[in-house]
């Protein structure tokens, strides 16, 4: 989605009549100053916890890099483990 955003130059948003907006959008942003253009975002500690609160639905995802990489590393050792034993395997079976 935000490659898609960045090869359209357009704003983009869902209009009220349905239909991509077609204004500009503004410079450095990604929305026109009709569609959250203007928005600074969250500027306080505060205001991003209530914004992560309110986009949060069960928490599922939350820290999920972190989960992943821990996993892929384990999943990495398993492999490390695993690789002598099956070479072992296979020239067990070649006699
Ligand atoms: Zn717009």
């Amino acid at each position: 989605m935000k490659e898609a955003a960045l090869t359209n130059p357009l704003c983009g948003a869902k209009t009220r009549s349905g239909k991509p907006c077609e204004k500009f959008p503004l410079a450095s942003k990604r929305r026109c100053r009709l569609h959250g253009g203007l928005s600074t975002g969250p500027k306080t500690v505060e205001g991003r916890g209530r914004i992560a609160a309110a986009n949060t639905k069960h928490g599922r995802y939350v820290n999920w890099r972190e989960k992943r990489a821990k996993e892929k590393y384990y999943l990495g050792e398993i492999k490390r483990v695993m690789q002598p034993l099956r070479a072992l395997k296979l020239k067990n079976l070649e006699r």
